[in-house]
């Protein structure tokens, strides 16, 4: 745009010149005409002067009839000098042979005619044709009104260097009185000067600067000029002036204003072009952003859902086969929902950066990173190499799962990895992104930290799950949910109490374990329901066993749900059972954070006279914390923990720890799943104050436990 409006100036600039210098050339070529106009104007005049004294009677009788050289000296010679400025003066007779010569007035050599001979002669044959042609003049007497035309003829020459005008005038009669004697009248020859004198009055009259006569070579383009020529016709010298130029002229008059006002239409272009060029850089920085908006997400910065889907197509383009494979591995950050649950949001967010960041240095060689939404991220490697793209993913695995410190403590986090290698063209992305998806389940599946590859049958599992998922909201409420209840025994294996554990009979499958359809149920929500038809059953089935703990599993979804406690006493209170016989068993990590649903349903339920347990323990977040903030009334030392001791001293210890420290914290230690005597006596001599497995009894419906239960109680009061 500023080239633009420069050239465009340009152009203006130069039209203005070429048109300035038309005008001046113009008015010069004027002026040079009226130059030439007024040379010849001059010369007739000077030719006027000569005729005035040679052309009557007088001139006649005294230079023809007779030669009277006083008589010439005095009306030529003499006159043309002092009156009019000529130099010389001549006459010729009719020969054509000088026979006066007069120089600056006084009479002089005939020889000092010599040098305008040439020139004279150049003249004399105009002069005689006409002589030969004119009117006889004769006498008329009484009519003094002969008026003969002039016969005259002018010519410049050059002589020393300096122009001359010469003239020739036949010498004529005007009354008559006196007629020439012969055929050939004299003629009278006369040389003015172009000189100061003659060019000052010309100059006046027509008022021209700086005239001068120059040489012809010597001339100067810019000058106005009239060449003069001599009998040849050859340029023999020139008059010159400083031509008027009034484009010129008007041009400084208007410069001043021009220029100021060219000044400020190039200020303003600028101000223009500078507004406009800083108006395009906010637009193009603003779409830069919003576009940069529009595929990164504004968490962790990294790309996001939209810009990876258009990634990952590009790069399934590309793909021909195995040499340009692409590797596409979903990242799932393991329990990250446990976090956000239980330490909120903000920490979340701050593990989801730390994440981020993590990601985005392991893997340099990646071709994109991803964040496809929640924990879940994507990395995309275009290779060949499927080995080498394995080995990125058991080291993302390795830089995620350190320890994150944030303000909200220290979080402990690892992650699972899909994988999918698409080496085959024609995979969508959103069919790539199945696949890795898919993977990821199954790592999570097998207990997470891992690297799991696509295979198809994995998509008959995905099925599967999700088949499975309709299945159960199909049967909430039906037949095929019942409760079993587990025994658990005191140190002497007196009955202490049962554990309601759920059963799902599917009328197809058989037996579905409750660690498959609750986790299915928390992620699809039927959560809530599933749990309310667990208590009412366990309520309505239990309510009559007196002197026994009925323990009541519930998920950290339920206790998060806003008036879950509220919903429990209603139904406590429709099947009149009695609270202090319940124990409400959560996990750990449920407890963790401050969530103030999950806090004030606590502190609800408490009230009302449950008591709560802390199960899994060991497999979670173990915070200190939370036993004394929610002063729980008993931990189950998770199966795991118990199945491992006797195979090395680490279990026992630790077994032994959280004894001492629950013994502390005035809290009952339970066992659970005991199997074997050895275990048995193992978690004795540790200090565990009550026990629970399939070495003190299995599971079983509440008809089987309503037969048994007296007799049970009576052998334990024995
Ligand atoms: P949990 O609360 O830790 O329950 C104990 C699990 O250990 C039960 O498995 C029980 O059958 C099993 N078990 C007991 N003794 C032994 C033993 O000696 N050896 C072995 N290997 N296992 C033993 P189950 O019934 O399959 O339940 C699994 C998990 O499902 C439970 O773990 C609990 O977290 C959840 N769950 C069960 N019923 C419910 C329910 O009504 N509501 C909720 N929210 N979760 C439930
Ligand atoms: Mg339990
Ligand atoms: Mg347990």
């Amino acid at each position: 745009m500023a080239g633009l409006a420069a050239g465009a100036l340009g152009l203006l600039v130069l039209l203005s010149i070429f048109l300035i210098q038309r005008f001046d050339r113009a008015a010069t070529e004027r002026e040079e005409h009226m130059v030439e106009n007024g040379f010849a104007v001059v010369t007739a005049e000077l030719n006027r002067v000569v005729a005035t004294q040679v052309e009557w009677d007088g001139a006649i009788a005294n230079l023809d009839n007779r030669f009277d050289p006083n008589w010439a000296d005095f009306n030529i010679g003499n006159y043309l000098h002092v009156f009019h400025g000529f130099s010389h003066a001549y006459v010729l007779g009719p020969d054509d042979r000088v026979i006066y010569a007069s120089a600056r007035g006084e009479r002089a050599d005939l020889a000092t005619y010599a040098p305008f001979e040439a020139t004279v002669r150049s003249l004399l044959p105009e002069v005689r044709a006409q002589e030969r042609v004119r009117p006889k003049p004769g006498k008329r007497p009484g009519k003094n009104n002969i008026v003969i035309p002039s016969i005259q003829a002018s010519r410049i020459a050059l002589v020393d260097g300096r122009p001359f005008i010469v003239s020739a005038t036949l010498v004529q009669p005007d009354f008559g009185e006196d007629l020439p004697k012969g055929p050939r009248a004299p003629i009278a020859i006369a040389v003015k000067p172009i000189d100061q004198a003659m060019l000052k009055s010309f100059a006046d009259r027509y008022m021209l600067d700086d005239l001068v006569v120059r040489s012809p070579a010597a001339l100067s383009a810019a000058d106005g000029k009239l060449l003069l020529s001599d009998r040849s016709g050859e340029p023999v010298a020139a008059l010159t002036w400083a031509p008027q130029r009034p484009g010129t002229m008007l041009l400084r008059q208007l410069a001043a204003p021009l220029f100021l006002l060219l000044g400020m239409l190039a200020a303003l272009a600028w101000r223009v072009i500078q507004r406009g060029s800083a108006i395009a850089t906010d637009l193009i920085a603003s779409e830069a952003r919003a576009k940069h908006a529009a595929f990164h997400d504004s968490l962790t910065r990294l790309p996001n859902r939209a810009y990876l889907f258009e990634r990952l197509a590009q790069s399934l383009r590309r793909v021909e086969g195995p040499e340009t494979a692409v590797a596409v591995m979903c990242v799932d950050l393991d329990r990250f929902k446990e976090v956000n649950d239980t330490l909120g949001h903000n920490a979340g967010d701050a593990l989801l950066e730390a994440m981020a960041e993590r990601l985005r240095l392991a893997c340099s060689e990646a071709t994109c990173v991803a964040r496809l939404g929640g924990d879940e991220f994507v990395v995309l490697l275009e290779t060949g190499d499927e080995a080498a793209a394995l080995v990125l993913g058991r080291r993302i695995i390795r830089a995620v799962s350190e320890r994150v410190v944030s303000e909200y403590g220290k979080i402990e986090v690892a992650c699972s990895i899909g994988f999918a290698f698409i080496d085959q063209p024609g995979i969508e992305p959103s069919e790539a992104l199945r696949w890795a998806d898919m993977a990821l389940y199954r790592s999570k599946e097998i207990g997470g930290r891992r690297v799991s590859r696509f295979t198809p049958d994995m998509d008959q599992d995905l099925r599967h799950r999700l088949q499975l998922e309709v299945e159960l909201r199909e049967a909430i409420g039906s037949e095929q949910f019942s409760m079993v209840y587990q025994p658990h025994f005191d140190r002497r294996r007196n009955l202490k109490g049962y554990e309601a554990l759920l059963r799902w009979n599917h009328p197809v499958r058989g037996a579905i374990s409750p660690s498959v359809f609750v986790p299915l149920a928390e992620d699809s929500g039927l959560i809530m329901v599933l749990g309310e038809h667990v208590l009412r059953q366990v309520f309505e089935e239990t309510r009559q066993w007196r002197g026994v703990k009925i323990a009541i599993n519930v998920s950290a979804v339920q206790l998060r749900a806003r008036g879950f406690a509220a919903q429990v006493m209603r139904i406590l209170a429709a099947s009149g059972a009695d609270a202090r016989s319940y124990e409400i068993e959560v996990t750990e990590t449920a407890l963790l954070g401050d969530d103030q649903e999950t806090i004030s349903n606590i502190d609800a339920l408490k009230r009302m006279g449950f008591a709560i347990a802390l199960d899994d323990f060991g497999t979670g977040f173990s915070s200190l914390n939370v036993l004394q903030r929610f002063s729980v009334d008993k931990i189950k030392i998770d199966c795991s923990f118990v199945a491992a001791l006797g195979a090395g001293r680490g279990s026992e210890a630790l077994i032994e720890a959280i004894v001492n420290l629950a013994r502390g914290l005035d809290m009952i230690v339970v066992a659970e799943g005991v199997e074997t005597e050895a275990q048995w006596d193992h978690l004795l001599k540790a200090g565990c104050r009550q026990f629970q497995g399939h070495l003190l009894g299995r599971p079983e419906p509440a008809a089987a436990i309503n037969r048994a239960l007296p007799a049970l109680r009576s052998a334990s009061a024995a």
